[in-house]
């Protein structure tokens, strides 16, 4: 069933794990992060942005991802990723979306409190979570790199989460959209200092070729959410093209191919949030 991500991420916070959101924008998508949580045995959280309005639109991706949660045994959110439009937030809302991210990054900290508040305002009152996100990362597709990170000021956190009213804080610590060009480093001690700022789970997005004993801890000291695609998105495409290779000429096949390693990486995020 479809649910929002509030007692969820509680939850895994009051564990000291992380859950994971696995972009979404097809079929595929949709049924390789429900297939990994089922064999894994944990809740999921599908996540759809803006960006991918051109492979489908809000409606088709809640009826598709509410049609297949409800075979599904445990928890499933559909999470609307990086919003930047009110007017979309709004349309996935409607259109069955039981999470949204307002970014409001852009802004200055005042203009994004007031933004943030007004979609939380009206996600209250639709049983929907809003996540928000303070600091600056590199753009979501991976163009950029670390010297557009602008680390999360503690501070900032403790403002914006009480005067916006926030489910949880998307924050940036050393991660990155995309692939990293070194060695992944993110500062745990400003982590735990937002998140003590804070007081909701923080969410730490780009989390593909971050080292998993550096998630765990992360998790255990603040994070009760990781954003997860380029490594799925990297892998199918690796594998597509190993198959192609192969003399696999059908794009059924290739199709089905990639659904089962996307499968398998997203299972290997999920085993993290146990
Ligand atoms: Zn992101």
């Amino acid at each position: 069933m479809l649910v929002n991500s509030r007692e969820l991420l509680r939850e895994y916070r009051r564990r000291g794990r992380c859950l994971p959101a696995f972009n979404i924008y097809n079929l595929e998508t949709i049924r390789a992060a429900l297939t990994a949580a089922r064999q894994e045995e944990t809740p999921v959280i599908l996540a759809f942005g803006e960006g991918y309005l051109s492979h489908a639109s809000f409606k088709t991706i809640a009826v598709l991802a509410a049609q297949l949660a409800e075979e599904h045994p445990l928890p499933v959110v559909l999470h609307l990723d990086h919003c930047r439009d009110p007017r979309h937030i709004q349309e996935a809302v409607e259109a069955g979306f039981t999470s949204v991210m307002y970014d409001g990054t852009g802004l200055p900290l005042e203009e994004n409190i007031r933004q943030t508040r007004a979609v939380v305002e009206f996600a209250r009152g639709r049983d929907v979570t809003v996540e928000g996100e303070l600091g600056g990362m590199n753009p979501e597709d991976g163009t950029g790199g670390e010297e557009d990170l602008l680390f999360t000021d503690p501070s900032q956190a403790r403002i914006y989460t009480a005067e916006s009213g926030v489910d949880s804080l998307a924050v940036s610590v050393g991660n990155v959209h995309g692939v990293y060009r070194g060695e992944p480093r993110l500062d745990l001690d400003r982590l735990a200092a937002v998140y003590q700022a804070a007081e909701v789970p923080l969410v730490l997005h780009g989390c593909s070729g971050i080292p998993h004993g550096d998630i765990r801890r992360a998790a255990e000291l603040a994070v009760a959410k990781i954003n997860v695609n380029t490594e799925i998105a990297m892998g199918a495409a690796g594998r597509v093209s190993r198959e192609l290779n192969a003399g696999i000429k059908r794009y059924e096949k290739l199709a089905a191919a990639a659904e089962k390693e996307m499968t398998g990486i997203m299972g290997d995020f999920l085993r993290l949030s146990k």
